[in-house]
């Protein structure tokens, strides 16, 4: 299972192809992709290996996009099928998830009672209606993400992405590995689950801790309760040149 994500101005879903295939060592039964611009979301999903979902992609006709997060997905909570691959969708708002959300069931209960409408059987769908409960009611993504993060328990490496803000990857590690990275070129962050899909991308990295957040842009990457400068982060590491 594995996490990859993206801003910036390359081809971004052969992009993250490229980079899901890095983390095939890793496991999977199924993987999916989602990208976002000013307008839309497009979301691809398949079963089984990595050339399934090339195919789909490449069937279809794409947009230029600005925002890109891809997945592939181990299961643990519900069968290996198209649907509960991820990424997961609410109205507005697309997550891809690498872990296990141990109290899904009481915010699943909590989130339907509010009229959210389910359709997979993971635990990692009720982030993504969680994030849109706390948006609707705050009408604030920063502050939906925190209050989200706030109650999920469990181990987790998310990256989420919104209408709300076509323009932000939120990001959160917990127990999973998630490496942030700043791009070689002017704009551009990735994420990754392992350094192999960033060689050769990029330069400066950061591996998260555990309980870790923040917001990303072309511009800058926010952390949870600070703001740092990209010199200046926390557990920073150059990669060697290749
Ligand atoms: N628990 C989630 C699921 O079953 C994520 C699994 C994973 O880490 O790939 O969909």
């Amino acid at each position: 299972c594995g996490i990859v994500g993206y801003i910036g101005k390359q081809n971004i879903s052969k992009l993250l192809l490229d980079g899901l295939k890095e983390l095939e060592y890793r496991g999977y039964d199924s993987a999916g992709i989602a990208l976002l611009n000013s307008k839309k979301i497009d979301v691809f999903k398949a079963l089984g290996k990595l050339t399934n979902l090339k195919e789909k992609i490449q069937k279809a006709s794409l947009s230029t996009y600005d925002i890109g997060i891809g997945h592939t997905r181990w299961a643990t909570h519900g069968k290996p099928t198209e649907l509960n691959a991820h990424p997961h969708l609410g109205e507005y708002s697309y997550v891809v998830h690498n872990g296990i959300i141990e109290n899904y069931k009481e915010l699943k209960d909590e989130l339907i009672e509010k009229g959210f409408k389910f359709v997979s059987q993971t635990d990692t769908e009720v982030i993504v209606h969680l994030f849109e409960n706390y948006y609707n009611l705050l009408n604030d993504e920063d502050q939906a993400f925190k209050e989200t993060i706030n109650r999920l328990q469990g181990a987790f490496s998310i990256l989420l992405i919104s209408k709300a803000n076509t323009k932000k990857i939120f990001f959160f590690k917990n127990g999973s590995p998630l490496i942030v990275a700043k791009g070689n070129e002017e704009g551009e962050v990735l994420f990754a689950s392992s350094d192999a899909p960033l060689i050769g991308l990029a330069n400066d990295v950061v591996y998260l801790e555990d309980g870790v957040g923040g917001i990303a842009t072309a511009e800058k990457i926010e952390f949870f309760s600070d703001n740092y400068s990209w010199s200046t982060l926390p557990s920073s590491k150059q990669f060697a040149q290749k």
